[in-house]
This record gives structure tokens, C-alpha cells and sequence, in this order.
């Protein structure tokens, strides 16, 4: 099991592969030894043993965009990861040990339990089970707000179907379809929860199945996909318009993250090859036309809803390559400080997005650097309305004001910013 090279990183991503900008900075370097020591392997040997021949001096590079601020590693080798993550050591050393602690069997007292959960006190959510039976709670609450009947329902990244088979005892008229590429799994998920019966047991792409899902949720995925373009078009291309999407992923902006950096849990890269946080996800997402619901966080991960928008019609059939095109000029653009040209850009693509806050509010500082400032007042305000309100925004938005003679309501945006900042 050594088809790993690791005489050079094959696999790259410069720009921040969120929003694509080309103001990214180093966040941190890692060895990837550290990253079997958060899986809790402190032997050296049963390290090397995963992988053979391994540089002792190997390690990833992990990027933070200065735009979004997402973290991602920015260079990794070809078929590292599922080297690793397909052994049979990583699997009873490293998931069978988890496993045991969050997918206690479901059935309908596990279930009853989940429903009788409240928040509970810092005492009782120091024991992992209890905290993983409210995190379900909480889950559940949410997602039973979208679910109707007859609703078709997917768990994208469903591990061994233990959440899958907690919606059908729950909401029996949901049509469940599991997606879990992982065999182990799927082979568990079979013995344990037979009703489950619909299973696609390959990546979800563009062009397998014709199932329109009215509701996906996908849990603690996203952080692992290398290539997320291509990832969200697959998702985009298994949704019902207006469907909802449920995407549950590490916090970023969490005090853990924020206090530890790189030696926070979530940082086994390149396994997790990038940590969000609610603002470059909703960034993200609003790039391929999904229009940001809600979000909540809950200890140290976060959960958003997205809903699947149209996008207009003449762009449709190769829109998603046009909109990555038109993104990626809009942003060389802004970066070299041709404002004109990331102007006209920004607007194109504001006019397909009505939900990009990273779009317009680009879009604005192009119009105030031309000092175009009443079209600029009109992009931040938009920005304002998406529901982002930073120190910046309301700063630019104060400026912007002030030059065109509103005294008044700039004074009030600089009151916002003193506030925030
Ligand atoms: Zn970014």
C-alpha cells in the first residue's frame, strides 16, 4: 500500500479556493506527524507504520485568505489521504475508537433520548456521549423544520447510518437515501440498519442518478474536499430547486480555534484540508447560486442552511464554468487595482448573485476607489442587507456617505464601526 510519492507535493491550490482570492498569507506549517498525535498515535513506529517510508521531516503549509479567511492547505500529495484513511490500522486504530462514542445503535429509545435531550450543563457535556446524544438534539430540531411529507432526503457522507436511521424513526414519511463511500461502512450500515435501503455507495458526481433531493444534509464533509468546486456543482446538480442544504463543519472562528491555531483538533491535514467559518462558507456557497438561510453554531462546529437558487436561464449549461471564469478576472482585476475593469466584472456578476456579499462588496470598493461613491453607497448598503455587517463595511459605507453630502447617516455608520471595532 505505497502508491504515495514523496519526493514532491503533486497537488496545489495558491489562491484561496473559497473565493478565489490571490491575498492569502502563511497561517501555519504542521507536520503531519502532529496530525496522527491529534488522532491520538504517540508511538513514532505505529506512525510510520501507516505508511511505511515516510519523510521525517514531512509536513503541510497551511494558508489563510486575507479576503474570506479561510484556512486551507495549500499543496499535498496524490492519494495520500485515502492511502491512510483506506488502511485497516487507521480503521480500528483511529475510527473504530470514535465510533463507539458518537453511533451507539439507533432505535426507538436511542431516538427518545435524542428528543428528551436538552442543553445541558458544562458538568454533563464533559461526557462525550451525552454531548453527542444533545448535538443530535439540536441537529434534529433544525432539520425538522424543512421536512415534509414525502420529502426526499439525502445524508451525503452518511458514515454508518446512524442519523439516517434516527430522521426515519422520527419522520417515517421521509424518503431517505444514504450516499457513503467508505465500504466499511456501508457494509455496517447494512447489518445494522436494514430499512435503510437506498444507498449510493460512490462520490456523488454531475452526472450519476436523476434524484432531485429536497433536503441534503451533510455533515463535517466539506472540510475533507479537496476540489470544492466540483464537489458544490455535483450537490447543485442533485437538488430540487429550492431545496435546502445542511452543511455542519468545523468552527474556525471558535474560541478553541482561535486560542490553540494549528494545534486545534481540526487541524489534521491534510485530512482536513480546509476550516471555515460561517462567513467564507456562506462566501462560498453564494458563488454557485445558493442563497444563505441560516446558521448556528454549536460547541466547537458550526451548521448552515443554504437554498438552492435559480440562476438565470441564459446562463444555464456551462454557467457554473462561465461564473468560476468571470470570478476569477473580477478578482485579478481588483488585485492588480484596475477598479474599472473588477467594477464592470463585480456588477456582471452581482447581476447573476443576488446573494454574494463578497461580489458586492467589492464591487463597492471599486466604485469607491473611481470615487463613484453614490453607485458605491448603494453596494455596501446591499452588502448591509445580506446580513454581514463589519468594522470595514461600515467604515466605507461612513465614507462613502459623507462624500456625497449625507452627513447624517454617516455619522451613524461611524457610531456602528466605533461600536464593532
Ligand atoms: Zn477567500
Amino acid at each position: 500500500m505505497m502508491p504515495v510519492k514523496f519526493s514532491e507535493k503533486n497537488l496545489f491550490r495558491k489562491d484561496c479556493p473559497a473565493c478565489l482570492s490571490k491575498n492569502v498569507s502563511h497561517y501555519a506549517t504542521i507536520p503531519y506527524r502532529e496530525t496522527f498525535r491529534k488522532w491520538d498515535i504517540y508511538n513514532d513506529q505505529d506512525y510510520l507504520n501507516f505508511l511505511g517510508e515516510v519523510p521525517s521531516d514531512l509536513h503541510f503549509e497551511v494558508s489563510t485568505c486575507n479576503v474570506c479567511r479561510l484556512n486551507f492547505v495549500n499543496a499535498s500529495y496524490e492519494g495520500l489521504v485515502e492511502t491512510v484513511e483506506g488502511s485497516s490500522v487507521y480503521h480500528q486504530t483511529i475510527i473504530a475508537p470514535w465510533l463507539d462514542v458518537t453511533q451507539k445503535e439507533m432505535d426507538i429509545s436511542y431516538a427518545r433520548e435524542i428528543q428528551k435531550s436538552r442543553p445541558q450543563s458544562p458538568g454533563e457535556m464533559r461526557v462525550v456521549g451525552q454531548e453527542w446524544t444533545n448535538r443530535l438534539s439540536q441537529v434534529y430540531t433544525i432539520i425538522a423544520k424543512y421536512l415534509e411529507e414525502g420529502s426526499k432526503y439525502l445524508d451525503l457522507g452518511s458514515n454508518i447510518g446512524g442519523f439516517a436511521e434516527f430522521i426515519r424513526l422520527n419522520s417515517p414519511d421521509t424518503d431517505i437515501t444514504c450516499c457513503e463511500i467508505n465500504p466499511f461502512y456501508v457494509k455496517k450500515m447494512k447489518e445494522r440498519y436494514p430499512h435503510l435501503n437506498k444507498i449510493i455507495d460512490q462520490p456523488l458526481t454531475r452526472e450519476n442518478g436523476e434524484q432531485e433531493f429536497d433536503f441534503i444534509y451533510c455533515s463535517h464533509v466539506i472540510e475533507h474536499i479537496w476540489n470544492i468546486e466540483e464537489f458544490i456543482l455535483a450537490i447543485r446538480e442533485h437538488m430540487a430547486e429550492g431545496g435546502n442544504l445542511m452543511l455542519l463543519t468545523p468552527d474556525g472562528d471558535c474560541q478553541g480555534s482561535r486560542m490553540l491555531r494549528e494545534n486545534w483538533w481540526a487541524y489534521i491535514v491534510p485530512h482536513h484540508c480546509q476550516i471555515f467559518n460561517v462567513d467564507s462558507l456562506a462566501n462560498l456557497m453564494g458563488r454557485y447560486g445558493f442563497k444563505h438561510i441560516s446558521s448556528g453554531r454549536i460547541n466547537e462546529e458550526f451548521w448552515s442552511i443554504f437554498r438552492k437558487t435559480s440562476l438565470t436561464p441564459e446562463t444555464s449549461g456551462g454557467l457554473e464554468h462561465t461564473l468560476a471564469s468571470l470570478h476569477q478576472e473580477a478578482e485579478q482585476s481588483f488585485e492588480s487595482g484596475d477598479y474599472a475593469g473588477a467594477e464592470a466584472a463585480f456588477a456582471n456578476i452581482c447581476s447573476y448573485e443576488d446573494v454574494n456579499y463578497n461580489a458586492f462588496y467589492k464591487l463597492g470598493i471599486s466604485q469607491f476607489k473611481q470615487e463613484k461613491y453614490e453607485e458605491a453607497v448603494d453596494s455596501f448598503s446591499t452588502c448591509l442587507e445580506l446580513g454581514t455587517c463589519t468594522v470595514e463595511l461600515c467604515r466605507l459605507l461612513a465614507q462613502s456617505l459623507e462624500k456625497t453630502g449625507d452627513d447624517e447617516t454617516a455619522e451613524m455608520f461611524y457610531e456602528k464601526a466605533k461600536e464593532l471595532g
